[in-house]
């Protein structure tokens, strides 16, 4: 549980502090107009005091908790390779549960950082697209990648031991 809690607390400081602080401004805005404008607008037909405050806050809690999740989103899509701006775009755009269910169904697996230089590279990658460098291992009869702890291909069903290594894409033709 504890784990579970950190991990989050972790995820969410990836939101950049602009986001962090728009939803704060968000909240005392909603508050202030709440408060201060609308009950002068002449409505007559609003809520008694106690749930027209609890409205309020409810409608200003929505605001902060959607712009934290689109703050989150942009920088989980950024930190992945993703089009940043294109899905905070379209989060904003489609209806509010929707759009955000959609990208966590459809955002792609997390970078990780090439051994050797460092670079993000796709968890699907077979080579570092920076530097070359084999981030699996290729089956010495089909060539194609396979992971570390197989014992045999499961393409080609060679027994996979000491003669697998590495492979290298073909060196660039020197210029
Ligand atoms: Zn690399
Ligand atoms: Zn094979």
């Amino acid at each position: 549980m504890t784990e579970r809690k950190s991990r989050l607390q972790q995820e969410l400081r990836i939101i950049p502090l602009g986001w962090t602080v728009a939803a704060a401004i968000g909240i005392v805005v909603v508050e202030a107009v709440w408060e201060f404008v609308v009950p002068h607008l002449g409505h007559n037909d609003l809520p008694p005091a106690p749930w027209y405050n609890l409205l309020g806050a409810l409608g200003a809690l929505f605001l902060a908790a959607t712009i934290l999740l689109t703050g989150y989103i942009y920088a989980d899509a950024k930190r992945r390779g993703m089009n940043a701006v294109l899905w905070t775009v379209l989060v904003l755009l489609i209806p509010k549960p929707i759009g955000f269910i959609a990208y966590f169904l459809l955002r792609t697996p997390m970078l990780a950082p090439c051994p050797k230089c460092g670079a993000p590279v796709g968890a699907d990658f077979t080579f570092c697209p920076k530097c070359g460098c084999a981030l699996m291992p290729s089956c010495a009869g089909c060539g194609r990648a396979i992971r570390r702890d197989y014992v045999c291909c499961p393409y080609c069903g060679k027994p996979v031991g000491a003669a697998v290594s590495p492979s290298r894409p073909p060196d660039p033709p020197t210029a």
